[in-house]
Formats: structure tokens, sequence, C-alpha cells
């Protein structure tokens, strides 16, 4: 399995790639700002995107879903809990001014527990909430995508509408500290002081958890 890590240097966000080499297919995480960009590195590599995958509803990890959509036909998926947000008006409007376009509904709406399948390889959808009521993380072996809810030394805010400190800690104990040490975190955005880190090192050093 092959992982790219795309950097936005908008909002400092990270988008990925997550690649299955025997198919050439692709899921792309979080598209924002620069979707050319993110076509551009699919294309490099030779890979297909069949999934459009969103760790939650804002608009920095959401406005690239049209235009990806548009050019490969992708599947959006995206946690119940947050599908509906990812199409509201505000946030279609925060999409535009980000240089995005409000994004299409979700064609699977994830649940807890759910496998993902590019290809070969099965992408696993940890429910993480606490940044936001459907924030999920995608695990796939050696690998966690952690959206808004792990940054490296880190962790997401939980003052906007349907934060929760409580659970997000809930969730990072229960949901990201189970998974083996040596499993590379990769966050939503860059706020840490390297682009990713481990499970272990985030258990050791993290002075939010
Ligand atoms: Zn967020
Ligand atoms: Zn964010």
């Amino acid at each position: 399995m092959d992982v790219k890590q795309i950097y936005l240097p908008q909002m400092e966000n990270f988008a990925y790639l997550i690649g299955d080499p025997s198919s050439r297919t692709c899921a792309i995480i979080d598209p924002a700002f620069d979707p050319k960009k993110i076509l551009n590195t699919a294309a490099s590599y030779g890979y297909t995107i069949t999934h459009v995958i969103n760790t939650h509803g804002h608009s920095d990890h959401t406005s690239g879903n049209a235009a990806i959509i548009e050019a490969t036909g992708a599947q959006l998926c995206i946690h119940r809990a947050d599908a509906g947000q990812v199409s509201r008006l505000l946030t279609r409007a925060i999409s535009r001014i980000l240089g995005g376009k409000g994004s299409p509904p979700a064609g699977l709406v994830l649940e807890d527990n759910d496998i993902i399948k590019i290809g070969a390889t099965d992408l696993r959808v940890l429910h993480t909430p606490g940044h936001t009521p459907g924030s999920i993380c995608i695990y796939t072996d050696g690998h966690v995508f952690t959206g808004d809810t792990l940054f490296v030394g880190a962790v997401g805010r939980t003052d906007l509408p349907g934060g929760s400190m409580l659970q997000l800690i809930d969730s990072i104990h229960t949901k990201i500290y189970t998974l083996p040490d040596d499993t590379i975190v990769w966050p939503g955005h860059d706020y840490g002081e390297s682009p990713s880190s481990t499970v272990a090192n985030e258990k050791q050093t993290n002075p939010f958890t």
C-alpha cells in the first residue's frame, strides 16, 4: 500500500492519497483548496481515484470534493453524523470562499468499523467523535489518518458546534491509542514539529492526552 501526503498550505492542511498498487486505484482523504494538485499527484503515480473520504464535514477538508468527483466519478464517503453538513448552505458558502464548490452528497454513508475497499486494500472506519459528531479516523495496517481528532503534539479544537473535549479525549484513548504502537499517525493539519508521528510517540509526549 502506498501513502502520499499532500500539503495544502492555505490552512496548513494535509490531504492524503492511499493507493492500492496492484489495482492502481486509490482513495483521497480530505481534498481541499487545490484539487488540481491532488489530481496531478494521483495521475503522476498512475492511480485512478475511486473514493473521496472526508474525516469530517468542515470546509477545509471538503471544499475539493466537487472538483475531484466531477473529474473522476469517485464515490464520496463520510460518517452519518457529518454527512448532512457537507451540503449545508453555510458549508457551501465557506467552500466557495476557499476556492471550491459545494460538495455533492455522500455516496457511501459510513458507520463505525465499516470497511472501505480500495482494490485489495481494506480501510477501516474508526468513529472518533469530539471535534465534530461525525469525525472519523481511517485505519489500515501500519497507518492511521486522524483528521482533526489528533495532531502531532496536539488535539482538535472542540469549541465549534457539536464539539466535546470529553468525547475527543475518550475517542483518542479508546480508538487510536489502542492501535499498535508503531502505527504511523497522519494528521489533518501540519501543526506539529513533524508532519507525521506514531501512536507510541503521541501516547508518550502529547501534552493534551
Ligand atoms: Zn475541522
Ligand atoms: Zn481542519
